[in-house]
């Protein structure tokens, strides 16, 4: 008889948007009069930029003529945008062959997968986290039952990201084999700097451990002192993996496309050099056909000259949003974090509220809809994230409301 994979029952939570979502309707249907305005939800919603239209658009107009014409391409992605991925990179002084770098339909995808090529050992994450490090590891069978009380699955370690340490973490005091970092953070809008890195590349190598770098809001550091990528770090390509993606940076979100860049440096065990880099090849080339080609192009112009200015102009409005909320938030007396080199903005809530409390009063009281930071891992308790994504005007209406209408 056929059995479900039962680790699929151990996932307690992912329950947090649903929630979210099941909250507000109630709260509509109780006032159908109000105006919910959302600041809940990290997508993207500013219209993509005239070069990548083009790109896209070549790449529809590619498909319409015999001659140009393709269909399947290489699982590891368009030669073309691996080599401007490449490119890229070598602005930032990182080397990297295009044979290390694999383009996919974005990093939500890459990162649930990564753990895949990985044998059986504890995994760490910086909590609170972006829900998908953990799920994917208890669908794996990485970890054991969900203990309510602490909110930790057992057999991961969480690494408690708090106001007294900046919301970054200390290197794990015992060994661990798989850390998942995610700088600049979502939740907390935290970027790690150059030596908290070197921390951790220095604890991978030492303990033989494997760290994932999700960069996917590294082109919303402003700030040129600090880190845009794990390979700054002298060492990281014997240690690290990094996962990219077009959504925040370029609005792909919708578009779809990301990349997963795995060294040949990289060793694990006894292993040699490329053997991680082929086995997440092996991977990709069984369980994925590529990234659609449209959106590759649309990748291609996203990372020329044209391409990255107009999309930086979009990260800066975005970040325009994020200087707004936050002033608003600091206006009426709350903690604010984050928010300055990355598009989230992470507040302690007022009076040792829980966040799900606060989520309700700011409803009730402002019809302003955010998301409760314990959905994000138990450090997350007491802290709310207000996202910077949203149309200007949305913004500015829902900061006014808190200012006018938040009791604290
Ligand atoms: C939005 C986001 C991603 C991007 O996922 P895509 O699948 O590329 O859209 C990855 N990691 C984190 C932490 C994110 O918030």
């Amino acid at each position: 008889m056929v059995k479900i994979n039962n680790n699929y029952d151990k996932l307690g939570a992912g329950y947090l948007f649903p929630e979210i979502a099941r909250r507000t309707k109630l709260f509509l249907a109780n006032n159908p009069q109000a105006k919910v305005m959302r600041l809940g939800i990290g997508n993207t919603t500013e219209a993509l930029t005239p070069t990548i239209i083009d790109g896209l658009k070549t790449g529809v107009a590619n498909l319409s003529d015999i001659k140009t014409y393709s269909g399947y391409g290489d699982e590891q992605g368009n030669t073309r945008l691996r080599e401007a991925l490449a490119n890229h990179f070598s602005k930032k002084g990182i080397q990297l062959q295009t044979n290390e770098i694999f383009v996919s339909d974005g990093a939500k995808s890459d990162s649930a997968n990564i753990q895949s090529i990985f044998g059986f050992g504890v995994v760490a994450v910086q909590d609170p986290s972006y829900p998908v490090y953990v799920d994917t590891n208890v669908i794996a069978g990485r970890t054991e039952e969900y203990d309510e009380s602490s909110g930790q699955y057992k057999n991961i370690l969480y690494m408690p990201c708090v106001a007294e340490n900046g919301f970054f973490p200390e290197v794990p005091k015992g060994k661990v084999d798989l850390i998942y970092l995610c700088s600049p953070n979502n939740p907390t809008g935290a970027v790690a700097t150059k030596e908290q890195l070197k921390g951790f590349v220095d604890y991978a190598i030492e303990n033989k451990a494997v760290l994932i770098f999700d960069s996917a809001y590294a082109s919303f550091v402003s700030d040129s002192n600090l880190p845009t990528s794990i390979y700054e770090i002298p060492r990281a390509k014997e240690c690290a993996i990094e996962i990219g993606s077009f959504s925040k940076s370029a609005g792909f979100t919708g578009v779809r496309l990301g990349y997963t860049i795995v060294p040949m440096d990289l060793v694990v065990e006894d292993t040699v050099a490329g053997k991680v880099n082929s086995l997440w090849n092996r991977r990709q080339t069984t369980f994925f056909n590529g990234a659609s080609n449209i959106a590759q192009m649309g990748g291609i112009a996203a990372l020329s000259e044209e391409g990255l200015k107009e999309s930086q102009e979009i990260i800066d409005y975005y970040m325009e949003n994020a200087r707004i909320i936050k002033k608003c938030i600091e206006s009426i007396g709350l903690k604010a974090y984050g928010g300055v080199n990355a598009p989230y903005i992470w507040l302690a809530t007022p009076n040792n509220m829980s966040s799900w409390d606060f989520f309700d009063k700011l409803l009730n009281e402002t019809h302003v809809v955010g998301t409760p930071g314990i959905g994000f891992g138990p450090n997350g308790e007491g802290y709310f994230r207000l996202s910077a994504f949203g149309h200007r005007d949305d913004i500015k209406q829902a900061v006014e409301s808190i200012v006018n209408n938040l009791k604290i």
